[in-house]
């Protein structure tokens, strides 16, 4: 299975993901995790990477997409990956569809993790992780038996650097005016669930799974992509293709026989001698799985979206 888990920062992405790649056994892939651990090792990549994510802002689309890449295109994500926290803007949206095309893997879907805002504040300002195992609880709904020590390994608990109140608002910015477009994108594409993401660990989990199960059970294909646009041509090339039509339209006027003559410049008849043009059906409208009450043009997630700003 192939998935991207979509949803602000607090919605629960990374513990959903980390439940699912057990339940399935693919590998959780998180952009964030990937590049905190480049950060804790103090590797070029982390330092370069270091500014933005203090800040709350998204690292380079370049720096981004080559850690995705080479993930990818590790063995163990040929059975399966789930993606957290990427793909983060519509150009990381589009890039992973054409590594995707190109290693023949399509998405099966993207899954929208649905929080209202201060579920997402109450989540983000209280969330503690341990450094050791990575287990993580938060001081308001999920404590630790002692504070600031995991119940599991006794290791301590850190509170992540961009965990606090500046850089949280920053993120959820950064989510609306960036990230959140991909809703209307996967939705428009018919590839996007959305989940409930309110409730404990296992209410969600319950949810994410009776959407998912029928994909992973091969119930259903996974919709492809749309294919990549045509490359525009340079404007100079583009003005020389128009000069040579109109050139063949003039030539072709001028040994065109009279009745023909009527025809130069417009498009080539078909083989029938129909010359009519050709109707367009409307694009077929997306349906948001399981939401017999949501209108494609208006979905639950784009209605709150003055709730997170
Ligand atoms: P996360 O753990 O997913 O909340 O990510 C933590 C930080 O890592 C973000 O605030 C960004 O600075 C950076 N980051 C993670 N994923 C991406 C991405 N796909 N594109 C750009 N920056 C990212």
């Amino acid at each position: 299975m192939r998935i991207v888990l979509l949803g602000a920062p607090g919605s629960g992405k990374g513990t959903q993901a980390k439940k699912l790649a057990v339940k399935y056994r693919i590998p959780h892939i998180s952009t964030g995790d990937l590049l905190r651990s480049a950060l804790a090792s103090g590797t070029p990549l982390g330092l370069q990477v270091k500014a933005a994510m203090d800040a709350g802002q998204l690292v380079s689309d370049d720096i981004v997409l080559g850690i995705i890449r080479e993930r990818l295109r590790s063995s163990d994500a040929k059975k399966g990956f789930i993606l957290d926290g990427f793909p983060r803007n519509i150009a990381q949206a589009q890039s992973l569809d054409g590594m995707l095309r190109i290693l023949n893997q399509p998405l099966d879907c993207a899954v929208l993790m649905d929080v209202d805002f201060d579920v997402l504040m109450q989540r983000l300002t209280g969330r503690r992780t341990c450094e050791n195992c990575g287990a993580t609880y938060n001081i308001y709904t999920n404590p630790p038996r002692l504070d600031d020590q995991c119940d599991r390994c006794g290791a301590a608990l850190r509170h992540r650097a961009d965990d606090n109140e500046v850089t949280i608002g920053n993120r959820l910015r950064v989510y609306e005016s960036q990230t959140k477009p991909l809703v209307d994108l996967y939705l428009n594409q018919g590839r996007l669930e959305s989940v409930n993401g309110v409730g404990s660990e296992d209410e969600v989990f319950r949810r994410m799974l009776n959407t998912l199960e029928p994909i992973a059970r091969g119930l259903r294909k996974p919709k492809l992509p749309p294919p990549p646009p045509v490359k525009a041509k340079s404007p100079a090339k583009a003005a020389l293709a128009a000069k040579g039509k109109l050139l063949s339209a003039e030539a072709a006027s001028k040994t065109a026989k009279p009745q023909q003559k009527a025809q130069a410049g417009k498009p080539a008849a078909s083989k029938t001698g129909s010359a009519k043009p050709v109707s367009r059906k409307p694009a077929a409208q997306p349906k948001l799985r399981g939401k017999k009450t949501a209108k494609p043009s208006r979905p639950k997630a784009a209605s709150k979206r003055k709730k997170h700003r």
